[in-house]
């Protein structure tokens, strides 16, 4: 019977399903982009929790928040209001907002918290397949959804019907019906792929999972205007690519961009706790009515805390210049890794980047495996392809030791 092994490389008894890879490093603390293992060796951390740790490892601020609110009330469930609650969702809808479509005379920006990611993406699809009915008037049963290859929306079933990627799929069906997937990058196959059942366009403005895909920068654009032509809701899943990522708040803006569904998670909870949410206009979102859709942590004290606490930090626009001007110098140092012939290719934006070895020298495991033996964490996604993605928080001496590591590890691969 497999065992599973310990960080530090001993064996012990497995009774952790094996459903992840780790690399072989045992955290016990962290700080800012820096973590330290059980044995007081400190690394760099480049994936920064898939980008739910936007704000560093223990950000003064989000720990505050989250400190004060243990020492009053952690969970009330929906059966009851709570003092943060509305304050949260008041917050977060000023902020996200003004950057969600309009929804006309009446209409005001709304959003529904839910914890994780997969969460919020199972909420948006929810939302638009009533929405679809209620609203556009789709017939019963009949409602469909475009999305793109290669995305990545998370692990439920209903999520994993729609993934083209076989470990995510394989031996989980039988699959919920309802999705047409489309070739990412390809406006024109989304207009294609749109009839009267569809009520919804489902993409993630960059795919990250995919790594770090970029599409054309006239794709956005024309998905929201086949969206509009087509009376179809645009729903962007900014759950790794927004909160400062790619040096805006909604990677949708660097496309001048209104979805009319966002959803939001991983850094909006900071690292701290899960935190998830749908953002959208009440002509959208209307459709939820009570006991209609839920979820027992959904909006609980400490999440909305910490959210709010998030938020607080977003409204400086601080972290989303941090990611623009950092990001520039990354991608400048990663563009003279090409040059030098060491990566094969470089994409992304902001403080985020997906690099592709040549595979005949090694997998991205291989290269991920060298960077750690460096005193840099980074995870590869798929084949030879891994991915940065820096706490936000990095400072440029600490940006430039990771790039001197990764270019030491590439020369010795
Ligand atoms: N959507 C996107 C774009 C993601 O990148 C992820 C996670 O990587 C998810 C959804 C799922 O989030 P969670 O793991 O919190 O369910």
């Amino acid at each position: 019977r497999a065992t599973g092994a310990t960080p530090s490389g001993g064996a012990h008894p497995g009774s952790l399903a094996h459903n992840y890879h780790p690399l072989p490093v045992t955290v016990a603390t962290g700080e800012g982009a820096w973590v330290t293992d059980v044995d007081g060796r400190r690394y760099l951390d480049l994936l920064a929790g898939y980008s739910a740790l936007n704000f560093g490892h223990r950000h003064p601020a989000l720990i505050d928040a989250a400190t004060e609110q243990l020492g009053r009330v952690t969970l009330t469930s929906r059966a009851f209001d709570h003092d943060l609650l509305h304050p949260f969702a008041d917050r977060l809808t000023q902020l996200v907002g003004p950057l969600v479509q309009d929804g006309g005379p009446g209409a005001v920006p709304m959003m529904v918290p839910m914890n994780t990611g997969a969460e919020a993406v199972e909420t948006a699809i929810k939302i638009a397949r009533k929405w679809g009915y209620e609203v556009k008037g789709v017939p019963a049963g009949r409602a469909s959804i475009v999305v793109g290859h290669g995305n990545f929306h998370g692990r439920t079933t209903t999520i994993v019907s729609f993934s083209d990627d076989p470990d995510a799929r394989d031996g989980y069906d039988p699959f919920t019906p309802g999705f047409r997937l489309v070739p990412y990058g390809d406006a024109q196959a989304v207009a294609d792929a749109i009839d009267e059942t569809t009520v919804a366009v489902l993409m993630e403005p960059v795919q990250g999972e995919s790594g770090v895909v970029v599409p054309p920068d006239d794709y956005w654009p024309a998905l929201r205007r086949v969206c509009d032509e087509r009376g179809v809701l645009l729903v962007a899943d900014e759950i790794q690519s927004g909160l400062g990522r790619t040096g805006t708040t909604l990677a949708c803006e660097l496309w001048d961009v209104k979805p009319d569904l966002v959803t939001l998670g991983k850094a909006l909870g900071g690292g701290v706790v899960p935190v998830s949410a749908v953002v959208g206009s009440s002509d959208v979102l209307g459709v939820l009515t009570p006991g209609t859709h839920g979820s027992t942590f959904g909006g609980n004290p400490l999440a909305c805390a910490v959210g709010l606490a998030v938020v607080g930090l977003l409204e400086t626009g601080e972290h989303q210049a941090r990611a623009r001007d950092l990001g520039t110098h990354l991608h400048a140092r990663l563009a003279r890794l090409v040059d030098e012939g060491l990566l094969t290719g470089v994409r992304g934006v902001g403080l985020w980047a997906g690099i592709d070895l040549d595979p005949a020298r090694g997998t991205g495991r291989d290269l991920c495996e060298a960077l750690l033996a460096r005193g840099v964490l980074a995870k590869d996604t798929h084949g030879s392809t891994i991915r940065l993605a820096p706490p936000l928080v990095i400072d440029r001496p600490d940006l430039d030791l990771g790039m001197a590591a990764l270019r030491d590890a590439l020369t010795q691969l």
